[in-house]
């Protein structure tokens, strides 16, 4: 098979073949995998990996590029860390205009393809052009996303789902309107953190 990032041929070692990787056999080869570099665990939030040079061509091409197939690279990685988690799965939603320009939702796709199911409960009401605002105006950019559907928020616990971290501010918004009606528990996953001495801007 041809490597999805590099589209060199390649075939899956031996080693990489344990329960996980049958069910989704790898997309990219070895040398391409082994660019990506796992995350350092952090209070903030759980992330597989930090974003490094690697990880922001993977973005360019997947999210702005719009290759949805890209989706399928982490899809064992996503699923290994999500599977047996007892909390509500919640996905970042993108602004409706913001999806009918790049087509796809990048967050709900990476779920779908790792066989995550998610809760459809928010909305994003504030259409905002993150990379232009300055990191104080992202942080006090309050109130872009609403509650929608019937989900009983009252005492259960949440995972919020995002692709990127930079400040967390989108995923400290979502975790304040979860917590603020009855959860009682709301923990944050992501595809990949920005270091914190890293000014990246995605
Ligand atoms: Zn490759």
């Amino acid at each position: 098979m041809m490597c999805l990032l590099c589209d060199r041929p390649f075939q899956a070692s031996s080693s990489w073949y344990d329960v996980v990787l049958r069910k989704f056999p790898p997309v990219i080869c070895e040398r391409c995998r082994e660019s990506f570099e796992a995350a350092e665990p952090n209070d903030d939030v759980e992330a597989l990996f930090t974003y490094n040079d690697a990880m922001k061509h993977y973005i360019e091409r997947y999210k702005f590029g719009k290759d949805v197939a890209l989706a399928e690279v982490f899809r064992s990685d996503i699923y290994e860390a999500l599977r047996n988690r007892r909390e509500t799965i919640v996905a970042v939603p993108l602004h409706r205009e913001r999806l009918h320009e790049r087509t796809f939702s990048q967050v709900h796709c990476l779920l779908e393809a790792a066989h995550i199911p998610y809760a459809n409960i928010l909305k994003k009401v504030v259409h905002d052009q993150q990379s232009k605002k300055t990191l104080a105006e992202r942080q006090n950019n309050k109130n872009r996303f609403l509650l929608q559907g019937e989900i009983c928020i009252q005492g259960q616990e949440f995972i919020i789902v995002d692709d990127i971290y930079t400040t967390g501010a989108t995923v400290g918004e979502i975790k304040n309107i979860l917590l603020s009606h009855g959860a009682t528990k709301v923990s944050s996953f992501v595809l990949a953190k920005v270091k914190s001495n890293k000014n990246y801007l995605v």
